[in-house]
């Protein structure tokens, strides 16, 4: 299979704007990392793809933390003396801070403004505000709105339920030949907010969309959590599969118009470190290659230290980096369609080396075997010599049980598909053999149990 292949038959545009449709459905929902909102949520990405969602009630101690109670908001409002809502969250759902408590009183503006958040250097803009583990309240608006403000009287509203309920999740499973699995994980706690959250998202359910069906080396599990708590709870209720991640990578922050960037996972040099390098150098758009850190999303729980899982994290700009985050305009003006395609496509390339690495061996080692009398010293356009003809002579150098089809692709400076093509071709005349890989049921069962007796130790 080629999955890029196929997507590059697909009009970019038209695929980055349906992709745009999607986020854009998404977009008014107001999230939190509990609640009807990512309920909601699942539920439109389950009308595109297989999805099983998990409820796991508030208390449950999940490793060092605790699920907490679930949030819920109808309504949220400050109201100034003649009744007119001067911030209403029915407009703009990050004008109330995630997880405030119910309030409902009336107070002079002085002693308001101590719940009132806003983003003097970019005046026009209503920052992201949490508190999720201390019970408070707070309204977000723009610099300009919260100068606008007479002195004066304001009825604060805020019509939230804070209570014991569950963490909710979605996970979708598309089992392949071996039971071992490639992780993606999205992040899909976040109200309004398009590149960081919803970007991800909607990259995630393309790709399981577009993987569905299909012959599969691996097994691909999706995962939509609320971030940190959520990817804590998933790994707390997966502890003894979780060897079975043989790859894994986080999804966000892809619909910009930034370059990519990719961040290794804490080992530095797994597959999907390499696959990922090796694909968006190749990309044709601009790609930084970033170590691990123990900062940024849930690749900080999937690679800490007790599961020191192979997972990386795919962006475009980096959190943090664009004066956009957190912010009201971090819009769906901010994602554009192409940037979308573009983050699918790079994923489907990286899905498609992890699929398809393996490696052959030469079965014609002394000397070069003669290309010529076997059709093999043209290209496939006829010419001779070129990048086909090169990509054959490293497979055939390299295929000596110890170099995988990466290792040559990135020895060679030649893309990843160039060599499986010449792979392909060189197995189909006799000249290469292939080596069983490993990535068995029973290889995986045995991995999965060496890392839960590891963890338990
Ligand atoms: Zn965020």
């Amino acid at each position: 299979m080629s999955l890029l292949r196929d997507l590059k038959q697909t009009d970019a545009m038209s695929l980055g704007q349906q992709m745009h449709r999607f986020a854009s459905d998404l977009y008014p929902i107001c999230r939190s990392i509990t609640g009807n909102g990512i309920r909601e949520t699942l539920a439109r990405i389950k009308s595109r793809i297989p999805l099983e969602t998990f409820e796991v009630p508030t208390g449950k101690q999940v490793f060092d933390w605790t699920v907490p109670k679930e949030w819920n908001i109808r309504d949220a409002y400050i109201a100034n003396s003649h009744g007119e809502r001067v911030v209403d969250f029915r407009k703009c759902n990050l004008h109330v801070m995630s997880y405030s408590i119910p309030v409902h009183e009336t107070m002079p503006l002085d002693k308001l403004k101590a719940h009132l958040f806003t983003l003097p250097d970019h005046p026009e803009w209503i920052p992201y505000r949490t508190s999720y583990y201390k019970e408070d309240w707070g309204f977000c608006l723009s610099h300009r709105q919260m100068q606008g403000l007479a002195p004066g009287d304001y009825e604060v509203r805020i019509d939230s339920t804070l209570e014991a309920g569950h963490l909710t999740y979605g996970e979708c499973y598309l089992p392949g030949r071996s039971s071992d699995e490639v992780l993606i994980s999205c992040h899909a706690c976040h109200p309004s907010l398009a590149n960081d959250n919803l970007s991800g998202l909607t990259v995630a359910t393309f790709l399981a969309e577009h993987l569905s069906g299909r012959d599969l080396r691996y097994s691909y599990r999706f995962v939509f959590i609320p971030g940190t708590i959520g990817a804590i709870t998933w790994l707390a209720q997966n502890r003894d599969t979780a060897g079975r991640i043989r790859h894994g990578i986080v999804l966000t922050c892809l619909g910009d118009l930034g370059g990519f960037h990719y961040k290794k996972s804490r080992q530095g040099d797994a597959e999907v470190d390499r696959a990922s390098s090796h694909i968006l150098r190749h990309s044709g758009e601009p790609a930084e290659i970033l170590e691990f850190s123990p900062y940024g999303y849930d690749e900080r729980q999937y690679c800490s230290p007790g599961f020191n899982l192979p997972v990386g994290c795919l962006m475009r700009s980096v959190w943090g980096s664009f004066p956009e985050y957190h912010t009201s305009a971090d819009n769906l003006d901010f994602i554009q369609p192409l940037s979308l395609a573009g983050s699918l496509k790079a994923c489907a390339g990286i899905v498609d080396v992890l699929e398809e690495n393996r490696s052959y061996r030469n079965e014609s080692p002394y000397c070069e075997p003669q290309l010529g009398k076997r059709d093999l010293y043209r290209s496939t356009g006829g010419e001779a010599g070129g990048e086909e003809i090169m990509a054959r002579l490293w497979v055939l150098n390299l295929s000596d049980g110890k170099h995988s089809l990466l290792d040559i692709a990135e020895r060679s400076g030649i893309t990843f598909s160039t060599i499986r093509d010449a792979a392909d071709l060189l197995h189909q005349k006799g000249l290469l053999s292939v080596i069983p890989v490993d990535d068995s049921k029973e290889a995986s069962r045995s991995q999965g149990s060496r890392q839960a007796s590891t963890q338990h130790s």
